[in-house]
This record gives C-alpha cells, sequence and structure tokens, in this order.
C-alpha cells in the first residue's frame, strides 16, 4: 500500500451494515466515500462522525441501478484520484414465493446488486490497476449459499456477486488487487428486522443470535487491509455457525 491517503467507497455507505463499515475504514486513515441513494442524509450524518473523530469523509448520493447517473458520479470521483478501495454493499430485499414473485420484484433485487456491481466496479477498475493495488468486497449473503425460502430473486443476485468476485479476482490477480466476497447471515439492522424474528433467529443461528454491522464491519475491514494480501477469489461466512 502506498503511503498516501487511499481512496475507499461503500455503496449503501447509509445504511446499517454499510455505515459500520465506513465507520471502520474511517478509523483506519483511508478517505472513505460514503454513498447513499435515498438516504443521503444518512451518509452524511455518517460521514460527519468519521470527520469528527479525525478521519476523512464525504457522503455521495447516485442509484446504482441508473447507468448513467453513476458512471458520472464516479467520473466525477475519479478526477480527483483512483479509488481503491470498493465494497459493494448496496442490496434490498423484495420476498415473495416464487410462483407469485412479480417480474418486477425479480428485476428490482437484480438490478440493485448485481447491475449496480457492474455499474460501480467496472469505471473504477482501470484507474484501480494503475495504481497496482486494490480491494475489492462483495456483500453477498448466507442465502446466496444455502438458500432460503422466498428469495430466489435475491439468492441469485447474491450468487452472482460470489461468481463475479471469484472471476474478477482472476483477471486482476497480478496486479495488486484482491477481490473477495463476504456472506453474512442474519445481521441486526433494519433490512433483517422486517425479515427475521427473535425466535427465527434462536431457530436458525447455532449461536443464537444475530451478529453486529461492527462485526461485519471488522471481517471487511480485515479483507480491505494489507493483512489480507493472498486472500483472493474467496467466499468468507460470517454468519455465528449457519450451515
Ligand atoms: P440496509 O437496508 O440498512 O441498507 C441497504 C443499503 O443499500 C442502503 O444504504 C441503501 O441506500 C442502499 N441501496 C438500496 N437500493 C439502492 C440503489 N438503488 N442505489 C444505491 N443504493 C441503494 O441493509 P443492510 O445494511 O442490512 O444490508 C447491507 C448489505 O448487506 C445488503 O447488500 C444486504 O443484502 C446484505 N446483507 C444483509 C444481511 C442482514 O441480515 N442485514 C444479511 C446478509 C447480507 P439508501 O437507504 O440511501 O437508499
Amino acid at each position: 500500500m502506498s503511503s498516501t491517503t487511499i481512496r475507499a467507497m461503500v455503496t449503501g455507505g447509509s445504511g446499517g451494515i454499510g455505515a459500520a463499515i465506513c465507520r471502520r475504514l474511517g478509523a483506519v486513515g483511508h478517505f472513505v466515500y460514503v454513498h447513499a441513494n435515498r438516504g443521503i442524509a444518512a451518509a452524511e450524518a455518517v460521514a460527519g462522525e468519521i470527520v469528527a473523530a479525525g478521519g476523512q469523509a464525504q457522503a455521495v448520493g447516485f442509484d446504482v441501478t441508473d447507468a448513467d447517473a453513476t458512471r458520472a458520479a464516479i467520473d466525477a470521483l475519479l478526477a480527483h484520484g483512483p479509488i481503491q478501495i470498493l465494497v459493494n454493499n448496496a442490496g434490498i430485499l423484495d420476498d415473495a414465493a416464487f410462483p407469485g414473485m412479480s417480474p418486477e420484484q425479480w428485476h428490482r433485487v437484480i438490478d440493485v446488486s448485481l447491475n449496480g456491481f457492474y455499474n460501480v466496479t467496472q469505471p473504477l477498475m482501470l484507474p484501480m490497476i494503475r495504481t497496482r493495488w486494490g480491494r475489492i468486497v462483495n456483500i453477498s449473503s448466507v442465502t446466496a449459499l444455502i438458500g432460503n425460502r422466498g428469495q430466489v430473486n435475491y439468492a441469485a443476485a447474491k450468487g452472482a456477486l460470489i461468481a463475479a468476485a471469484k472471476t474478477l479476482s482472476l483477471e486482476v490477480a497480478t496486479r495488486g488487487i484482491t477481490v473477495n466476497a463476504v456472506a453474512p447471515g442474519i445481521i441486526s439492522t433494519s433490512m433483517s428486522g422486517t425479515a427475521f424474528d427473535s425466535a427465527d433467529i434462536s431457530q436458525l443461528v447455532p449461536m443464537k443470535r444475530a451478529g453486529s454491522p461492527e462485526e461485519v464491519a471488522n471481517l471487511v475491514a480485515f479483507l480491505a487491509s494489507d493483512e489480507a494480501t493472498y486472500i483472493t477469489g474467496q467466499v468468507i461466512s460470517i454468519n455465528g455457525g449457519m450451515t
């Protein structure tokens, strides 16, 4: 890693897990772009916390499903230099049993997680490659690995993020860039709050508790660090023992 400040971007930094990742990356000295779509005020609050703690951060807003808007926003950021840490964390749930899943439910979930991955990651690659150091972490889900009823759309999107990470890792393996996927189980955020109650958690999670966003952030920060130089193309679960 160069001695100059590394610039990081966390999509969905306005959400529960994304905000924790932003705080952690800010705390280790990176300049953090805290990304949001509708929650720009939340992203600004996270960026403000990082700055108040002595770090560097800025909120940025765009809809990752809007290819043109995403490209324009990223080009504007790249004008200030490469972004060398990218956490593809933006994601949504829109559950339905598959026979009743509407085309809109299918496309919306794929659009945010998978097309959002393309729209954000692709323009960042060449500038990152030129620096010969980079870290990309895709936030997948335990659902991609073991399935979950009502989430065929989400499982497909999150499984694709694992496959994309593995193949992209091969393309950039000699360039000092690692690409990994993290597969959280049930993590306490507003997203999981709508999907699981405490009885579900006791039944599904051997540790009988939800994980915290900070626990996920610790893993992501490790993968984004120089301590994880030889870890690439992997999917790493963080789920309290779910199999
Ligand atoms: P939140 O709902 O708290 O956060 C979701 C984030 O995604 C928000 O910041 C939101 O931005 C952003 N987002 C949604 N749609 C768009 C869009 N079109 N363009 C840009 N950003 C968008 O969820 P979590 O923090 O819980 O989840 C974060 C990630 O972790 C997700 O990918 C989720 O699938 C994954 N995950 C979560 C688990 C959990 O138990 N919580 C378990 C496994 C995986 P905004 O609010 O600003 O619109």
